[in-house]
């Protein structure tokens, strides 16, 4: 009997809505692009999404940016990281993440990662004591929220102060706060994989009015920064606007009228993802060898990708299940290649940084599966996609038992 083939697309997601290109194509036909380009009293689509990001996250202050990894590098311009500074990471994360610590001529210290693929809690506050790091820019990485009110207290108590990479957890919480809001900024990409999509994007969220003014400067406000509508006022940009360089990296209004009606829809966009990643969950429980990463109680997620872990599994037999399923069309990431491949590196690929060994974060990335799950697909999608990595899975565990 043949075996059933998935033929979707991983990396195929949903069409701009019809709302979004109607207010794009206005953008376009007014001819005024740039963010600061305003007709007399006209807001502008970038500062009113701002407004919108700051009140779908409850943050006082919101500033749109040119992606992600600009959002976290002007976070940690905007806390005087600088050169020589050593920032705790995540050792699980993506590229972005170490790139912006490296951007500011700052030095990354790793720190490991636990089999629920967050932050290792322990190890955590041995590094900070160890490094006398005062900055942890802290990865959601792949949507994984740690034990938020635990990593606080680790941060207090070593005098640390966090920045949130929330690239995977736009609309996402830990106890009901969103992610983002824990720590002093929260950074957000809406690059075209990530919850809203304006190909190349990002957020920065705050409640200090400081911080906020120091990152409207950085973004390249000029002296316009009087046009913000979710920064502070004015008075507290006269403190910092002598003394923050203009590192240009704004939103244009193209993107911001493209974003606002994703972000009005993605309540419902995060309803859909959950559903199709339970099914997931599911189709993927029981299976010998294979292991589900559990989500806490305390995690509201949004499910818009999957992970896995194969443990102990040697890495001749994950080769053969990648193999395996991408010739029934599932198209399987692993974090335990020892080649960087397409967006999926680990920490010994950034070699701008100092050499550190993480033997805990190696062995869960030996056998750590990823795949995204783009609203393009559907329950019958899911459910075959499940179905081929469970039939592949069991036939390569019974094979290894023979
Ligand atoms: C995508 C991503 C970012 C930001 O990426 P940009 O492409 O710069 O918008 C940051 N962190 C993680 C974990 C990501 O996946």
């Amino acid at each position: 009997m043949e075996k059933p083939v998935f033929t979707g697309s991983f990396t195929q997601q949903e069409p701009i809505p019809e709302a979004a290109i109607a207010a794009a194509v206005a953008v376009m036909r007014a001819g005024r692009l740039h963010r600061y380009n305003l007709a007399p009293g006209e807001e502008g689509e970038v500062a009113v999404l701002e407004r919108e990001f700051a009140a779908f996250t409850g943050a006082r202050y919101a500033l749109a940016v040119a992606s992600g990894g600009y959002a976290m590098g002007c976070a940690l311009r905007a806390l005087g990281v600088g050169a020589g500074d050593k920032v705790l990471s995540n050792g699980f994360t993506l590229a972005p993440v170490p790139g912006a610590i490296a951007s500011v001529g700052a030095t990354p210290v790793f720190v490991e990662v636990t089999d629920a693929l967050t932050i290792d809690l322990d190890d955590l506050a041995t590094k900070a004591a160890a490094s006398g790091a005062k900055t942890l820019l802290l990865s959601h990485m792949r949507g994984h929220i740690c034990d938020m009110d635990r990593l606080m207290a680790i941060a207090a108590a070593h005098g640390l102060r966090v920045i949130e990479d929330c690239a995977h957890t736009m609309g996402a919480a830990w106890k009901g706060v969103p992610s983002g809001r824990h720590g002093v900024l929260g950074c957000y990409s809406t690059q075209t994989y990530k919850h809203i999509n304006s190909g190349e994007g990002g957020f920065l969220i705050t409640d200090d009015p400081e911080i906020m003014a120091r990152a409207v400067m950085l973004s390249g406000s000029y002296m316009l920064y009087g046009k913000h509508t979710a920064a502070p006022a004015p008075e507290m940009f006269e403190k910092v606007k002598y003394d923050t360089p203009n590192i240009s990296g704004r939103m244009d209004h193209l993107r911001a009228a493209i974003l606002r009606p994703q972000l009005a829809e993605l309540p419902v966009q995060v309803m859909r993802w959950n559903m199709l990643y339970r099914m997931m969950e599911a189709g993927l429980r029981n299976i010998a060898g294979l292991r589900i990463v559990e989500r806490p109680p305390q995690e509201s997620i949004v499910g818009s990708s999957f992970q896995f872990l194969l443990p102990e599994w040697p890495a001749d037999r994950v080769r053969a299940l990648l193999a395996a399923c991408a010739a029934r069309g599932v198209e399987l990431k692993w974090f335990g290649a020892a080649e960087p491949v397409a967006f999926t590196s680990r920490y010994d690929s950034w070699r701008y940084a100092p050499a550190q060994s993480l033997p805990r974060t190696d062995a869960i990335l030996a056998g750590l599966i990823d795949m995204r799950l783009p609203l393009t697909f559907s329950e019958a999608d899911v459910a075959l996609i499940a179905s081929i990595i469970r039939d592949e899975v069991m036939g390569l565990t019974v094979q290894a038992a023979e």
